[in-house]
């Protein structure tokens, strides 16, 4: 499929630093839509919808909050904690809005093994089905994600 313009406009700003340092796509050749095609083939082989995903994500990090920084305990096998920084982020599709900049860390306690997004991540997810190129700081592969979260 030929891409259009706006397509084309989208996939150079996701890899330009513009908007946040290192851009939201790797070292990714895919061209967004195919990340996004594939990373939604995945979720549905999986058995999930990306709202479901967001809501546990969103979820999650409403329960970290309230640590300030620390651990708390998301469940039996789960703590999370939320770092803040100063600074919001914008949705590069765009989107009206802004995102805090700060970082959600889930943990599984007994293997230690984390995974980390932004409120920027939840949105990209929830809305544009985007989970970022392999090779950027917050990709999120959606297998490993499901595997943490749920
Ligand atoms: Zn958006």
């Amino acid at each position: 499929m030929k891409e259009s313009p706006q397509s084309q406009n989208l996939d150079k700003l996701l890899r330009s630093s513009k908007l946040v340092s290192g851009g939201f796509m790797g070292d990714d050749a895919r061209s967004v839509y195919e990340i996004v095609d594939e990373d939604m083939a995945e979720l549905s082989k999986l058995g999930f919808t990306t709202k479901h995903v967001a809501e546990r994500m969103q979820q999650i990090t409403n329960i970290a909050v309230s640590g300030l920084g620390t651990w708390v305990k998301v469940d039996q096998q789960r703590q999370a904690k939320v770092d803040e920084a100063k600074g919001r982020l914008v949705c590069p599709w765009p989107h009206p809005g802004r995102f805090d900049k700060r970082v959600t860390t889930i943990r599984i306690t007994e293997t230690d093994e984390t995974i980390q997004w932004s409120d920027l991540n939840i949105h990209l997810i929830a809305e544009h089905g985007f989970f970022e190129g392999r090779g950027s700081k917050f990709r999120i592969e959606p297998k490993e994600l499901v595997k943490t979260i749920f």
